[in-house]
């Protein structure tokens, strides 16, 4: 049985929505194709009637930078992030995030929006725009609106968008000031499978002294069954000194808040416990030494 029977290569997202209100739901949007492609050929998704690709839609594969605002289309991919030095320097967590994804083959075809429209809690795209507070553009049941990065999350795999309806546009986030910084870590297992054990991404603003935390959000996933922010743990961090013993402490504060399952694919609780300790200490300190000096130089992986 083929797995979809047309495929669509509209150049405007009203006629992406046409084709995808023809087809009453039994059509769906792709993009890169890394993650949909393999659902289908391995039936963890139904075949459908029609593939909707939206990759030849112009202007949906464009980065700016305008008033301290990055917005970026939902076809940007994560070889463009990783290759665009405002971003690099001023939001250095996605830059980070997006240069582990996969390979090669994978950075170059696979986009941010088909990262967070397939809503895995452990999308390394999603886990940065967390910390960074994106909001994010949807056409949803036909009305065009920003929702936060955190309501685009109903459970594994499950977004708020239904993509054989919804279409989402692209992503808002600020650019880092001065002041600011921002890391991104992950633990994989060495023979480098999809699935990461762990990943962190955290933003830090300092105070003018360069020596309190003013303000911080992290993400560390996946922990739950969408990605989360561990409140307490920032708020152990947010107006304490920028040092070791801050750290040490919202460390002991996000063991106790933070409660990663065994997974066969993953790793064990205990083991994942472990490393969220580990993934705390070495990016805490990474993003705050950002925000200190003002240097960004990302750290791309392979
Ligand atoms: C070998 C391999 C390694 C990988 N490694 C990683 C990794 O390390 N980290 C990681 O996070 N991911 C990884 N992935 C997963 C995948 O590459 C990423 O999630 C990628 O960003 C998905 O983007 P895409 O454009 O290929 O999405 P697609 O496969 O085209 O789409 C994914 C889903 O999103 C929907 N969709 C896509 N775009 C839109 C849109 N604009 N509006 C509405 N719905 C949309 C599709 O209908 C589909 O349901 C890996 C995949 C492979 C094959």
């Amino acid at each position: 049985m083929a797995l979809w029977n047309r495929y669509f290569t509209p150049t405007s997202v009203d006629d992406a929505l046409a084709i995808l209100t023809e087809y009453a739901g039994d059509a769906k949007i792709v993009a890169g194709g890394t993650d949909l492609i393999l659902d289908l050929q391995h039936g963890n998704h139904p075949p459908v009637a029609a593939l909707v690709d939206i990759t030849r839609i112009p202007g949906m594969d464009t980065i700016t930078l305008n008033d301290n605002t990055f917005t970026l289309g939902a076809n940007v991919t994560h070889a463009n992030i990783v290759n665009h030095p405002d971003l690099r320097a001023r939001a250095t967590c996605l830059a980070e995030s997006c240069g582990v994804v996969g390979g090669p083959q994978v950075r170059n075809v696979g986009t941010l929006g088909g990262n967070v429209a397939h809503a895995l809690p452990a999308g390394d795209g999603t886990t940065s725009l967390v910390a960074l507070d994106a909001r994010v553009e949807i056409i949803k049941d036909g009305v065009r609106q920003w929702v936060h990065i955190l309501d685009m999350y109903r459970g594994p795999g499950q977004s708020l968008l239904d993509s054989g309806r919804d279409i989402l546009l692209g992503f808002e986030f600020a650019a880092g000031v001065e002041g600011q910084g921002s890391a991104f870590n992950r633990i994989m297992r060495p023979q480098g499978v999809a699935l990461p054990i762990l990943g962190c991404a955290v933003w830090v603003q300092l105070a003018d002294d360069r020596k309190t935390i003013a303000d911080v959000r992290l993400c560390v996933g996946p922990v739950a069954k969408t990605p989360t922010r561990p409140r307490e743990t920032e708020a152990a961090l947010i107006g304490s000194p920028a040092n070791d013993g801050t750290i040490r402490r919202a460390v002991s504060v996000a063991l106790d808040e933070l409660h990663p399952r065994t997974s066969k694919y993953r790793a064990t609780k205990e083991y994942r416990q472990m490393m969220i300790d580990v993934l705390l200490r070495r990016t805490l300190p990474k993003a705050i030494e950002r925000a200190k000096t003002g240097v960004a130089v990302p750290e791309l992986g392979a």
